[in-house]
């Protein structure tokens, strides 16, 4: 599996797995199982969040890598409002206990809140310092707000930004790719897939996915990952579309295919606001 290289030197494989939904429907052992199958496969980052079925996915994600923590790179999220001087720490504290684990690989802070940057920023650097975390990144913000990130003490050490992005939700490409790209600080694609509604039924990534014989799923992620600096973490509870997204990354989109989902799904010609689900 390709890698793409975070700020501090570690290596990501560009196809994760996301968690959303996990823990919620009683099928938990199905859910872990399909991770499983996805770490067999390559695909060692997984993603979730303290929101995710309030601490059920991070229950799941605990099951999947028993026995096999140290090949698995772990992101989870807390949310705004536990972002501050004493709540980072104590929702750390909560997600290490249900992942069963004794350290976060990449923590994020979900969506921007009300706490000021310049103190989550502190309260990661704190954790990173007593070994909690590893690194720390974002999810949800415009490149005005990593401008605002960057510029704090610590917040050059931002490993990521954990965007919306897929043919439907393009935005991100006017600025903030270019501008992590400028920083070196790869995106997280999430919801790559459409979340499997109607992107995946459309005709041209139907139409480009007959030519390569392969799926309009594999086609989502080989488009996003046509960008040297964007991962994309689909979520999969189904074996069959885990051992589908793992064979995305051999897929290899040419002018035409790209020029068809152009033509359907039109690359933004100004700076828009940033979508977020
Ligand atoms: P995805 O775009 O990953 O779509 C998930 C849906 O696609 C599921 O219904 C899944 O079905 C289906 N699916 C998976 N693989 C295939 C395939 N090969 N063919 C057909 N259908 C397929 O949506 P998500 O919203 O879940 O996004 C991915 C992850 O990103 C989340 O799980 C979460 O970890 C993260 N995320 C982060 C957000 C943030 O604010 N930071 C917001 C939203 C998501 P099945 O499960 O049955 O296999």
């Amino acid at each position: 599996m390709r890698t793409i290289r975070l700020n501090d030197g570690r290596t990501v494989p560009v196809i994760g797995q996301g968690t959303w939904h996990m823990g919620e429907h009683g099928r938990r052992r199905v859910e872990a199982d399909a991770l499983r199958l996805g770490l067999d496969l390559g695909m060692t980052l997984i993603d979730t969040a303290e929101m995710y079925a309030d601490g059920g996915a991070e229950e799941v994600v605990a099951a999947a890598i028993d026995g096999r923590r140290d090949d698995v790179f772990i992101v989870t999220k807390a949310y705004p409002h536990n972002a501050g001087r004493d709540s980072l720490p104590a929702a750390c504290a909560r997600s290490l206990r249900r992942l069963r684990t004794d350290r976060i690989d990449l923590y994020l802070l979900h969506w921007r809140g009300n706490i000021p940057f310049a103190e989550t920023v502190d309260a990661f650097e704190a954790l990173r310092a007593a070994g909690k975390i590893r690194a720390w990144g974002v999810s949800n913000l415009d490149e005005r707000e990593l401008d605002e990130i960057v510029a704090l003490p610590g917040g050059q050490k931002c490993a990521t930004d954990q965007v919306l992005y897929n043919p439907e939700a393009r935005g991100i490409e006017f600025s903030l790719l270019p501008w992590c790209a400028a920083h070196a600080m790869p995106v997280m694609a999430y919801t790559p897939l459409g979340q499997a509604g109607r992107l995946l039924r459309a005709p041209a990534l139907v139409h480009v996915a007959a030519r390569h014989h392969a799926t309009p799923a594999q086609v989502a992620l080989a488009w996003a990952l046509r960008h040297p600096h964007v991962l994309v973490i689909p979520k999969a509870s189904d074996a069959a579309h885990v051992r589908e997204n793992a064979a995305a990354e051999a897929l290899r989109l040419d002018d035409a295919d790209i020029a068809a989902i152009d033509a359907a799904f039109p690359p933004p010609r100004r700076r828009q606001r940033l979508q977020m689900l």
